[in-house]
């Protein structure tokens, strides 16, 4: 099994005119076929983009063609995915688009909004991990788990955007849409804890880089944050609003109401970065329409699909970012009665999940596994 997982991650090859000339095919990849859908990545070379590599992989995900797009500065730059050669093409250069029947999007807001509607203009389905149309009324915002009736109108074959969910969101909702379902939640309140990896990859290099410093008592270097990241929290590097609220916090609030589709549930959030590599923790509050006993919200957890749950009181052992990296699941534990709220309306629960897998790739590769049923 090890061997196999080896094979099907990705690497970024330095450019070389030799590489990929002599190199065959050693093996027949199931997922490389001539029924399935032609793919592009845009953001190929980042955080995300590599995440997808590794989920298509892992899930088999069947592909008759890959385009691997990223900026100017990547283009011509080579990596080795499923035993063959790719080479990085600059997104700005003219057709890219051409024939591609799914484009996964991962390279930040402003790309999104000038690249995306060519990419649906060609035909293609762009599954978007950026903000820029999540609160679009047009534009489906999907975790699979939760709402996937949100795409009943999405078509291969047909241009179109769907929206994929904040990180925070996606690996909140999937924890709590199973209790809102039964018990209806009035009010939620979410305090996180989040990863490096959810600002790119240069800010978990940096992460590395300020702990070896600080170990080594120098200064840390500071280019992705503007403060000291290793061994210190701090309130998540969002631009804060007139309202007080970060933009993180905020997407909590407006993507949950759009994905339940629900204007009035109440939500609040606090969004603070700590120093963990690639995986969220989340503690949520909730309170109830109707009466929710611990014991019901663990067996309904325990059923939901991509929840894993780890509520062990008697050794202290419950969710950690660590166990849920490279996972797919969302770990849910601390499950417990909320003492302040009447007639057992209210818990509190913990969650971790990995935000770049399930916050991220895989949520964006699940949506676009939908299409092909
Ligand atoms: P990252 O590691 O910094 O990677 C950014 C990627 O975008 C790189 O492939 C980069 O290509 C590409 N890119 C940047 N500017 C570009 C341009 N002008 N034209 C074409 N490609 C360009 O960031 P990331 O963590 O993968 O996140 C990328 C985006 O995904 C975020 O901005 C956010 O919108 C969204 N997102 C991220 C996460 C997460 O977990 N990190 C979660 C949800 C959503 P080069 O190699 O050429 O620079």
């Amino acid at each position: 099994m090890q061997a196999a997982a080896a094979v099907h991650r990705p690497h970024l090859l330095a450019p070389s005119p030799l590489r990929g000339r002599t190199r065959r095919p050693s093996t027949v990849r199931m997922a490389l076929r001539e029924d399935g859908p032609s793919v592009a990545i845009v953001g190929a070379t980042g955080a995300v983009g590599q995440e997808f590599l590794r989920v298509i992989a892992a899930r088999d995900f069947p592909y008759r063609s890959l385009r691997l797009l990223a900026s100017e500065r990547s283009a011509g730059k080579r990596i080795a995915f499923e035993d063959r050669e790719y080479t990085v093409e600059d997104l700005a250069a003219p057709g890219v688009f051409e024939g591609i029947d799914i484009a996964l999007f991962s390279a930040g807001g402003g790309v999104s909004r000038t690249h995306a509607r060519t990419a649906v203009a060609s035909g293609a389905v762009v599954v978007d991990n950026s903000s820029a149309f999540r609160m679009d009324p047009e534009v489906p915002l999907v975790i699979p788990e939760v709402n996937p009736e949100a795409m009943a109108n999405v078509r291969l074959g047909k241009g179109a955007i769907v929206a994929n969910p904040n990180c925070s969101t996606i690996i909140c909702l999937m924890a709590v849409t199973p209790l809102h379902r039964q018990a209806k939640v009035l009010r939620m309140v979410v305090s996180t804890y989040q990863a490096a990896s959810g600002a790119g990859a240069a800010a978990m290099e940096e992460l590395k880089l300020q702990t070896q410093e600080v170990l080594a008592g120098k200064a840390p270097t500071c280019n992705i944050f503007s403060q000291q990241y290793a061994f210190n929290i701090f309130s998540h590097n969002a631009p804060i609003l007139e309202n007080g609220y970060n933009e993180e916090e905020m997407k909590l609030v407006k993507e949950t109401r759009k994905i339940w589709n629900d204007k009035d549930v109440r939500v609040t959030a606090t969004c603070i970065r700590v120093p963990t590599m690639r995986a969220h923790g989340e503690s949520v509050n909730l309170q109830f329409e109707k009466p929710l006993d611990e014991d019901t919200a663990r067996e309904i957890l325990r059923a939901a699909p991509g929840l894993t749950i780890s509520d062990d009181r008697a050794s202290n052992r419950f969710p950690t970012p660590l166990e849920v990296s490279d996972k797919d699941e969302v770990s849910v534990g601390r499950i417990r009665q909320d003492l302040s709220q009447e007639d057992n309306r209210g818990l509190d629960i913990f969650v971790c999940g990995d935000q770049i897998r399930k916050g991220a790739a895989l949520n964006a590769v699940q949506i676009a596994e939908m299409l092909l049923k």
